[in-house]
């Protein structure tokens, strides 16, 4: 039998998933012209592999052949525990203070894709946790799970913006959502706040200046005139997110356990100074920080020392 909203719907609650929505597997032109005109400005940095890729970018199904739909799933993070600023100590944005996100929505979306093949064999597809050439966020925001905030993530009008996402383009056909009003408003809190004022314009950030982008998938220096506008940040940055009224009013406790922890909040910067390779792995095999790898973190400790 063809899958209905319902089957999927029932399935990725039972596995954890907080919202889900349906989009048709349309081209996306206008955000693949607005990726290019970013792209032409170099707030890419060195994000150099997202310039491959546009026709895939732009059109699902030269990903999937046959692609009809695409699935967005959004996985809550939050949990209740705020930052601690003092001496020696170095912030982890929220994302990475448990275990990588990647292994836990990989578990559930292969446990997913065998069940909706179960309930109808001709079930294809190619599922996606933030890595390939897929548009993710613009995803989301076309199925209706929420809207682009200034600060360029998604916000969902009942969770916030403290979620991950995934995405699913398949062959079956769906009922699909419509894409919500913009609630950002006349507010402008993440602008304002924004310590190296990365976000240049309403929905533009410029990743040369951002210090999620800085802090983790950079893989040079750290540029000098940023001295003292870390707001001590090691790894990633919350600050956009953090004044967002949205998440002050709806940001819910995340059910998933392995995001209930705050263990990583901070960084130690002596004991990164100090740290080996082994000890780095062993410590952090686990954890997003280890995508910035031990050289980096220790970059970045060092920055916030001198
Ligand atoms: S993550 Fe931090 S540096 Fe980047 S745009 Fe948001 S507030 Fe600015
Ligand atoms: S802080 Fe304000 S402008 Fe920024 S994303 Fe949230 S609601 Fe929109």
């Amino acid at each position: 039998m063809a899958l209905t909203n319902n089957d999927v719907m029932n399935t990725v609650r039972r596995l954890g998933f907080d919202l889900v929505g349906f989009s048709k597997a349309e081209k996306l032109e206008k955000q693949t012209n607005d990726l290019t005109a970013w792209l032409k400005k170099n707030y890419h940095a060195g994000m150099k592999y997202m310039e491959r890729n546009i026709d895939k970018r732009n059109d699902v199904s030269n990903i999937l052949d046959g692609a009809k739909s695409v699935i967005s799933l959004a996985l809550n993070y939050y949990y209740p525990s705020q930052h601690s600023i003092s001496d020696g100590k170095g912030k982890v944005s929220r994302y990475a203070w448990g275990k990588d996100y990647h292994f836990v929505l990989w578990d559930k979306l292969d446990l997913l894709e065998k069940e909706l093949k179960q309930l109808d064999p001709n079930f294809e597809c190619k599922s996606y946790v933030d890595t390939g050439p897929l548009m993710d966020k613009a995803w989301a925001v076309k199925s209706g799970i929420g809207w682009l905030g200034k600060h360029s993530n998604v916000i969902s009008r009942t969770h916030g913006s403290w979620f991950f996402i995934a995405t699913i383009i398949t062959n079956c056909e769906f009922e699909y959502g419509a894409e919500l009003d913009d609630f950002c408003g006349d507010c402008t809190a993440c602008i304002d706040a924004c310590p190296t004022e990365a976000i240049v314009e309403d929905y533009v950030v410029d990743s040369n200046k951002c210090i999620s982008y800085l802090t983790i998938e950079n893989k040079d220096e750290i540029p000098v005139e940023f001295k003292s506008k870390f707001d001590g940040w090691i790894f990633g940055c919350d600050v956009c997110q953090d004044v967002c009224p949205w998440n002050n009013k709806f940001a819910l406790i995340s059910n998933e356990t392995e995001f209930r922890t705050d263990r990583n909040r901070e960084l130690d910067l002596n004991s990164i100074a100090e740290m080996t390779n082994s000890q780095f792995k062993e410590e952090f095999r686990f954890s997003p920080i280890n995508r910035a790898k031990l050289k980096g973190i220790k970059r970045n400790a060092e920055f916030l020392e001198k």
